[in-house]
């Protein structure tokens, strides 16, 4: 039987948090150029991008959603989080307190999504050398929160697409190996 093209066999929903500023929206223009879709008069305020790719000969359409600025206000709501395969949480290597709040994001992601989602931490402006602004968070210390937590682990930079690709990838395929 071949394979139509447009046919999708997995949605996978994943969601992005962090602080705000950390670069977010910036990792996931990055990744998913293809669509765009934003809901302006949403009362939650919430958006998505979605990139359709073939995994394991599947085509899976990644649904990323972007918390759209909800985190200033700490009211990230639960539908955010629902039916999330997904998370990454992302912090800025150049600002500690963003690294400091990543178990926050971690418990919240625990008590809102499926016990089952798996989750990712990325180190965003790893582009960003001392002598623009020093970097706060060493890569070991991060690497070593990601091990206890039991969490993929990659820094990346939204703003030259290092490793942003490999980072989405390694979850999506985690998701897949957990879904399918
Ligand atoms: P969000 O609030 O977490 O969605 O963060 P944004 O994606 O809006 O990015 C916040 C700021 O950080 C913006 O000024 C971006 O241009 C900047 N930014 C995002 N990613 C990077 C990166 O990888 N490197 C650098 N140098 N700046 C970045």
């Amino acid at each position: 039987e071949g394979e139509k093209e447009g046919e999708i066999d997995y949605v996978f929903k994943v969601v992005v948090v962090g602080d705000s500023a950390v670069g977010k929206t910036q990792l996931l223009g990055r990744f998913a150029k293809d669509e765009f879709f934003l809901d302006s008069k949403s009362t939650i305020g919430v958006e998505f991008q979605t990139r359709t790719l073939t995994l394991h000969r599947k085509r899976v359409k990644a649904q990323i959603w972007d918390t759209a600025g909800q985190e200033r206000y700490r009211a990230v709501t639960s539908a955010y989080y629902r039916g999330a395969l997904g998370a990454m949480v992302v912090y800025d290597v150049t600002r500690r307190a963003t690294f400091d709040h990543v178990p926050r994001w971690v418990e919240e992601l625990r008590a809102h999504a499926d016990g089952s989602t798996v989750v990712s931490l990325v180190g965003n402006k790893a582009d960003l050398t001392p002598a623009h602004r020093p970097r706060e968070v060493p890569t070991e210390k991060a690497a070593r929160l990601a091990e206890e937590q039991g969490l993929f682990f990659s820094e990346a930079s939204a703003l030259t697409g290092d490793n942003v690709e490999r980072a989405f990838l390694a979850l999506l395929e985690e998701v897949f190996a957990v879904v399918s």
